[in-house]
């Protein structure tokens, strides 16, 4: 345990049962230089308790990056719920996780993640102050769509020469609560849009309403466009799928976008300009963090509009030291962590 620890260079790790609940939880918290670790609460099945506690690692180192270059003063980590066989009362595990939560003085604040809604997010606010993304707390989908449209903004700046979307041709993959946001407003900047999604359903609506042209999901990454912008899932960008792209960048909201950091390194070497993913879809994160902190909407969007400049500053770097805005990425974030 120590050395998936020492591996992450994580903080703390708190787990938690409850016999009469169902409740077995996991809090990872990776690092609190900056700030109280934030980050979401995933409530699924898993194989065993090790991949449920490796998979609480690396999503709170994840977060710790994050928060670190949105400016953020929060930390990063992450909670696994693992979900029982058998559920007799979804609202008392949450419950449960509440008091948990609450134990740890505010060190740990979470969040809505995969498996989990703004009602569990209730349910644990009964017991605990420690919680965002509650009903009343607002869904940050649009947040982060805004900061992704603004980053590919930057992105066509440094890689086309200029930030005027009109008539550039942009491939999106996935068209959910982030995508179809997404799609919507560079639709409004005139752009063209190639767009896949497994449901069809959602694939037809952005046909209908902004005129998009839809590909076969299989197809998608290898549609010559300008910028793709993955927006479904993560790990996409893979030694399977790296020789396939045609575009002249990649910015989407996907997280995890990258199979591995070597992966960013052949993008670069093809002359493929990569937004990091944690950089560019940190909307979601800037508007949760400081909602809880009780900041207002024009202070939220003013945060929010930081993350085009951070992302044209990671560019600049990248291109004077030649890396990959990735290695820059990680690099500025493991200052602003470590020192150093
Ligand atoms: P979502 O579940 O609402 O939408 C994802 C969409 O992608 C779905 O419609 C799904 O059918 C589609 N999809 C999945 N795999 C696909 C594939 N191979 N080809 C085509 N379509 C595919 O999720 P979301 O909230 O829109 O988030 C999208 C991505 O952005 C996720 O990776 C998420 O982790 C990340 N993200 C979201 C937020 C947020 O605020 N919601 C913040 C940061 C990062």
């Amino acid at each position: 345990m120590f050395a998936i620890m020492e591996a992450a260079r994580l903080e703390a790790l708190h787990l938690a049962q409850d016999p009469v609940t169902g409740l077995k939880a996991i809090i990872a918290i990776h690092n609190t230089r900056l700030g109280p670790a934030l980050g979401g609460c995933r409530y699924l099945a898993y194989p065993d308790e090790n991949s449920a506690i490796r998979d609480a690692v690396r999503l709170a180192q994840g977060m710790s990056y994050k928060a670190a270059l949105a400016g953020l003063a929060q930390g990063g980590g992450k909670a696994v719920i693992i979900r029982p066989p058998n559920l007799d009362n979804r609202g008392a595990l949450f419950e449960a996780f509440g008091r948990f939560i609450e134990t740890l003085n505010g060190r740990y604040i979470t969040a809505v993640d995969s498996g989990t809604s703004s009602a569990d997010m209730d349910c644990i606010a009964q017991y605990t102050s420690h919680v965002t993304s509650t009903t009343s707390a607002g869904d940050p989908s649009p947040h982060t769509a805004m900061g992704v449209f603004a980053g590919i903004r930057a992105t066509a700046q440094a890689r086309l020469g200029s930030d005027d979307l009109e008539g550039l041709r942009v491939a999106i993959q996935g068209l959910g609560n982030v995508g179809y946001a997404l799609a919507e407003q560079l639709h409004a900047a005139g752009v063209e849009l190639l767009v896949s999604d497994l449901d069809a359903g959602r694939v037809q609506l952005a046909v209908e309403q902004l005129g998009a042209h839809p590909v076969a999901s299989e197809a998608l990454l290898g549609t010559p466009c300008d910028i793709l912008a993955p927006c479904g899932l993560g790990g996409i960008l893979n030694a399977q799928t790296v020789g396939q792209l045609r575009c002249s960048a990649v910015a989407g909201a996907a997280n995890n976008q990258l199979a591995s950091i070597e992966i960013a390194d052949e993008m670069e070497a093809r002359g493929i300009l990569y937004a990091p993913d944690y950089v560019i879809n940190s909307g979601g994160l800037i508007y949760v963090a400081l909602k809880h902190r009780g900041e207002s909407l024009p202070a939220i969007t003013a945060h929010l509009s930081q993350i085009d400049l951070r992302l044209t500053e990671i560019y600049a770097h990248a291109q004077a030291d030649k890396r990959s805005p990735a290695r820059v990425a990680d690099a500025l974030a493991e200052h602003l962590l470590y020192g150093g």
